[in-house]
């Protein structure tokens, strides 16, 4: 097969629109049906799901945003060029509409197809794959797509599904109250009141007042491809690094595999603004980055993914086992893998909760640096994830405190980190010091620490605090099932003790023993963060994801 040819794919546009060669063209026909198309037709539009692959043979198409005002134009697609974005790899809904404007011929080509395209046709998969996830970085970039949010930039409701849609990789349009009077007065004709608020446009159809992040994911149809009715050989529960890694393996090595992610795809990764340790990204990574490549490989290889659903119950008396999705649907699985990482402990502190998402927050990305550009913020903790998040936070706020309970970071923090914040002038350490107050009306106010070496308290006029302390393992829904230590991780491979055998244990029923992260219970691992005894970094929980996938295919001949 000769090499394409270079020269006419140098730049980010075009190979954001590449032109496909005859012999592509060509190659491409083998998986395709010939259609003419007539002017005017829409081959497609934002909400329509299983949408196909369109190749121009000589049709010219459009591709637009449709809005109320009218359409906006993201580009227009000549001959040699083809249709779809990265929503199409997980068989989502499309986000934008395709017009032909010039009749034609063009090749069409089905999800099914393009799977086998990809599959036996690797260079002009490559070409396809870049193509989608460029555009689909496009249209983020220039907020164009089939969600519209109308909400303040403070209000907790509008950030936390902006979030779930950044996490999600998902483009969306944001029209901030704060500056646009005009919605503001639009939305008071329509007597939309302040706890409706976001109001959330779907496909140009479903106007949702202040959603739940499920009712945003299933208007888009992002759980759509997902079948309860299937024996899957593997079920991934937790979609961060852990999870997307044995997601990616599973199902690149053939295994029916299914992850289910009880937010958006990244875990606590996906809230870190620069990965800096990961092998292979030498200027650093964001989790944000990393989480959206991974999650499309893994679809690229055939793994569903199911977001904004939670597993809240194991049922391990039975084979196969059965796994209990929040609102009661069974899901069943040969083997498991549990990758539900850990969440941050909360301060016990007055009020803390009131707060929550309207001053007080868990992860620092660039919706949360924005709400505090020019302001002072506290970050309490003194592990990594507090260092990155003075690093990041310190590029536009006024003054970072970092609150620390030791008396020097030096046991808890990576070296490059510490020197950073030494350098930072911006950043001021505060150690032997603990968080004792918050105080406010709808939003923090004022924050107070104590100097617990001269008792000081101090307090000062602060609306955002980061809580970066420990963390506690997800593993509530696994009780009764498999093994945990005594902090409620998940014990797997030879820290079980069978010497001393708990109920857990107990009821190990094979004469071998458990493999290498192997819990309990045969056929059901653990990766990870939520693993006893792991190391708690993203390079590790992607090993042991990749790891697991090849004892799973042991534990499935043991069936
Ligand atoms: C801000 C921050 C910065 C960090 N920076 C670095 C760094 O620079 N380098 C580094 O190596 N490490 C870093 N870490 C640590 C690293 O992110 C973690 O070690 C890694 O994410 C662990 O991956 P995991 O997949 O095991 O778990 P997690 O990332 O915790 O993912 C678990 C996933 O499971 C989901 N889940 C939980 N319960 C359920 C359920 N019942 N049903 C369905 N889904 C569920 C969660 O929503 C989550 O998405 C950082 C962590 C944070 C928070």
């Amino acid at each position: 097969m000769s090499p394409p040819p270079i020269v006419s794919r140098l730049d980010a546009e075009t190979e954001t629109y590449p032109l496909l060669t005859e012999t592509e063209m060509n190659r491409a026909g083998q998986f395709a049906r010939l259609r003419s198309v007539g002017s005017g037709e829409v081959l497609y539009r934002p909400g329509d799901l299983a949408v196909p692959l369109f190749i121009l043979k000589s049709a010219t198409v459009e591709i637009v945003q449709t809005e109320l005002g009218g359409d906006r134009l993201v580009t227009v697609l000549r001959p040699r060029m083809f249709t779809g974005e990265a929503g199409m790899i997980g068989s989502q809904r499309a986000v934008v509409l395709a017009r032909v404007t010039h009749p034609g011929d063009v090749l069409e080509i089905s999800q099914e197809s393009l799977r086998a395209l990809a599959a036996r046709d690797s260079q002009l998969g490559e070409i396809l794959l870049r193509a989608f996830l460029l555009r689909r970085l496009m249209l983020i970039v220039k907020q164009l797509g089939n969600v519209i949010i109308i909400g303040s930039r403070h209000s907790t409701d509008t950030v936390r599904l902006r979030e779930f849609l950044v996490r999600h990789s998902h483009p969306y349009t944001f029209v901030d109250l704060e500056i646009d009077s005009i919605s503001q007065s639009l939305l008071d004709r329509f007597g939309v009141t302040l706890d409706e608020i976001p109001v959330v446009i779907c496909n140009d159809t479903a106007v949702m007042r202040n959603p739940t992040v499920l009712e945003l994911a299933n208007c888009l149809g992002l759980n759509d491809n997902i079948d309860d009715s299937l024996l899957w050989d593997v079920v991934i529960v937790g979609a961060g690094p852990a999870g997307l890694a044995a997601a990616v393996y599973a199902a690149s090595e053939g295994l029916g595999s299914l992850v289910i992610e009880s937010h958006a795809p990244g875990g606590q990764a996906g809230s870190s603004s620069r990965i800096e340790n990961y092998l292979g990204f030498p200027t650093g990574i964001s989790g944000q980055e990393l989480a959206s490549s991974a999650v499309a490989q893994a679809q690229k290889f055939g793994a569903k993914i199911a977001v904004a659903r939670a597993i809240v119950q194991l049922r391990c008396n039975r084979r196969p086992y059965e796994l209990v999705l929040d609102d009661g649907t069974v899901l069943y699985a040969r083997t498991i893998v549990i990758a539900t990482g850990v969440r941050y402990n909360k301060p016990s502190i007055h009020l803390h909760d009131q707060f929550e998402g309207s001053g007080v927050f868990y992860g620092a990305t660039q919706i949360e640096s924005q709400l505090c550009e020019g302001e002072e913020v506290v970050i309490v903790g003194g592990g990594n994830s507090a260092g990155q998040a003075a690093v990041f936070l310190s590029e536009g706020a006024r003054r970072v405190y970092i609150l620390v309970r030791s008396s020097s970071l030096s046991g808890s923090m990576s070296r490059y980190l510490i020197q950073r914040i030494a350098a930072n002038p911006a950043i001021e350490l505060l150690c032997d010091t603990e968080l004792v107050g918050l105080a406010g009306q709808d939003h923090l106010e004022h924050v107070s620490w104590v100097n617990k070496r001269t008792q000081a308290i101090s307090s000062k006029s602060i609306r955002h605090v980061f809580i970066m302390t420990g963390a506690s393992p997800n593993t509530e829904w696994l009780q009764g099932c498999v093994a945990l230590d005594e902090k409620g991780f998940v014990l797997t491979g030879y820290d079980l003790d069978f010497a001393r055998p708990d109920d857990q244990c107990a009821r190990w029923p094979l004469t071998r023993r458990p493999q290498l992260l192997e819990t309990s219970l045969p056929g059901i691992f653990a990766v990870g963060d939520v693993r006893a005894g792991s190391v708690k970094r993203v390079a590790s929980a992607v090993g042991e994801g990749a790891i697991s996938v090849g004892l799973v295919h042991k534990a499935l001949a043991d069936i």
